[in-house]
């Protein structure tokens, strides 16, 4: 059986999603068509559904692991609090009057912002289940 070989238009959305070409310029091209997509209203809705989706699934896990494995969930609680550097963000939080060149995606406080629906909608909050008890 023989196939056509149909070279790679580089540079373009197609190359990146169907011919699977990690390329910088068919990177480059799904990343500009991912954030004009962002900004129609349908890919809005879409990117705060799946945000709202990947935090409720957080909330789910860590709740199932606290309840059913709580020796685990006091591990990745610790393990948690060593890889989050608690001083960046009360360094950020004491500085923010000088970050106005930052841009938003480099600052996470900043996402949250701009996904509030994502934590008005949590029940409880990752952070604070593993020590309460
Ligand atoms: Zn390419």
């Amino acid at each position: 059986m023989s196939r056509k070989v149909v070279p790679i238009n580089h540079g373009t959305y197609n190359g990146y999603t169907n011919r699977k070409c990690r390329c910088s310029d068919c990177k480059h091209a799904a990343s500009e068509y991912m954030r004009r997509y962002r900004k129609t209203s349908h890919g809005a809705a879409t990117t705060k559904y799946y945000a709202v989706l990947s935090v409720k699934r957080a909330q789910l896990a860590a709740q199932w692991v606290k309840e059913n494995m709580p020796d685990v969930w006091q591990e990745i609680a610790r393990d948690a609090a060593k890889q989050v550097d608690k001083e960046k963000y009360l360094d950020n939080h004491e500085s923010e009057s000088n970050d106005d060149a930052a841009s938003p995606g480099d600052d996470p406080l900043a996402i949250s912002a701009e996904n509030r629906d994502v934590t008005d909608t949590a029940t409880t909050s990752p952070q604070n289940t593993g020590t309460n008890q």
